[in-house]
């Protein structure tokens, strides 16, 4: 088992980090954490180089960082993914967030920093792992807009019809440990194909209790509701995301 997207950076795990790994490890065979701004993108590229092998490696910037970045620190940190190019397999995560940002001038600022990551992706040949929260249609349009053909929906959890146009334009749609939860990651799992399917924790985040600290071999849930909901054996779900995850990234 995969978990495709994680923040092994966080704060959350400053006091048994090493631990928090070493055991994800007993479980999992690959554990993919995601950079979010300048800073965590350095701590990020640190943690990668002491877990070759087990930890892989995406640089993004998240959309509510927009107005804490200067278009000067922007083009820096965009110097920098591109000289640690062959040290990530994406970039991500990147994208909207119209829960959080309300502001229409935050709004439009968050759109045009996107709009250079996808940029970015392209010039250097990479998929891209997007955060669309409350805004599933305007990242989509967006990307498609920008001729992007490796994308991974991060958390998805619209509905099906949504789900169905990123498949059918054969994006892929990565679901979360809130799936326990969350009717529409479940109507998901029952509707995208297994072939464009992806599975991840997002940890520290998403955990299956509220408020409790996630970690990355929770993504065993994914796979078992997935198993559960299409009526597959598990070890056919594994395969196959394994499968996905080697064709989309490269591991
Ligand atoms: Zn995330």
């Amino acid at each position: 088992m995969i978990d495709i997207h994680s923040h092994l950076t966080f704060e959350d795990y400053d006091k048994d980090r090493d631990l928090v790994i070493i055991d994800a490890k007993k479980v999992l065979k690959a554990v993919i954490t995601s950079g979010v701004n300048p800073e965590d993108s350095k701590k990020a590229l640190d943690l990668y180089e002491k877990n070759k092998g087990f930890l892989y490696l995406m640089l993004g910037f998240h959309p509510i960082y927009a107005n804490k970045y200067s278009d000067k620190d922007l083009e820096q940190y965009i110097e920098f993914i591109k000289k640690n190019r062959d040290k990530i397999i994406g970039i991500g995560e990147i994208g909207l967030d119209y829960y959080w940002i309300k502001d229409k001038s935050e709004i439009k600022r968050s759109k045009e920093i996107f709009v250079s990551f996808l940029e970015l992706a392209k010039e250097i040949d990479m998929p891209v792992l997007l955060h669309t929260r409350k805004a599933i249609s305007d990242g989509l349009n967006i990307i498609e807009n920008e001729d992007i053909r490796r994308a991974v929906f991060h958390c998805f959890s619209g509905g099906t019809k949504l789900a169905r146009e990123i498949w059918e334009e054969g994006y892929y749609i990565s679901l979360a440990t809130s799936i326990e939860r969350n009717k529409n990651m479940k109507k998901a799992a029952k509707s995208v194909p297994l072939k464009l399917l992806l599975t991840e924790t997002d940890s520290p985040f998403l955990s299956r209790i509220d408020g409790e600290r996630n970690v990355p071999q929770n993504v065993n849930i994914v796979y078992r509701e997935i198993s559960k909901l299409k009526g597959i054996d598990i070890g056919e779900v594994e395969r196959q995301v394994s499968e996905n995850i080697h064709t989309l990234f490269n591991i």
